[in-house]
């Protein structure tokens, strides 16, 4: 049984040079990628992807953030792909993030950790529905 994940290499991770870090990750794990574009984010857009975070006091923070240069958004598959790419990921707080995972690798910063990955099959849904309506 395969499922589909969004994947975004957010602003840091571009201006970081590690998008082909990221990708090439994915694809040694052995996920496949289903669709992949550069692009820079609405406001809109990225308010409805952070939805569940708009009462947060760092929502205002994220949305300037995801929103300030170009990202790589990814549709991802394969066997349990949102938690093998969760996985790859590693912990929100990159000091925690295990080395060897992409966040305890290349980051430090919380507001600044790289990648972004769908935390369950309904998130995973409407997130890609939100980046790429045309796979609907
Ligand atoms: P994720 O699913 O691991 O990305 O983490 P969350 O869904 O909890 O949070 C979404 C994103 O908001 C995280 O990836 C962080 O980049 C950012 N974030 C979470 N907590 C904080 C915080 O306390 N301060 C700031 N500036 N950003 C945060
Ligand atoms: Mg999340």
């Amino acid at each position: 049984m395969s499922e589909r994940t969004l994947v975004l290499v957010k602003p840091d991770g571009v201006r970081r040079g590690v998008v082909g870090e990221v990708v090439s990750r994915i694809e040694r794990k052995g996920l496949t990628l289903v669709a992949l574009e550069l692009r820079t984010l609405a406001r809109e857009t990225a308010e409805a992807h952070y939805e569940e975070h708009s009462s947060k006091p760092f929502f205002g923070e994220l949305v300037e953030f995801i929103t300030g240069g170009p990202l790589v958004a990814m549709v991802v598959e394969g066997p349990r792909a949102i938690e093998a790419f969760r996985a790859l990921a590693g912990a929100t707080d990159p000091v925690s993030a295990t080395p060897g995972t992409i966040r305890g690798d290349f980051a430090l910063e919380i507001g600044e950790n790289i990648v972004h990955g769908s935390d369950s099959t309904y998130s995973a849904e409407r997130e890609i529905k939100l980046f790429f309506p045309e796979l609907g």
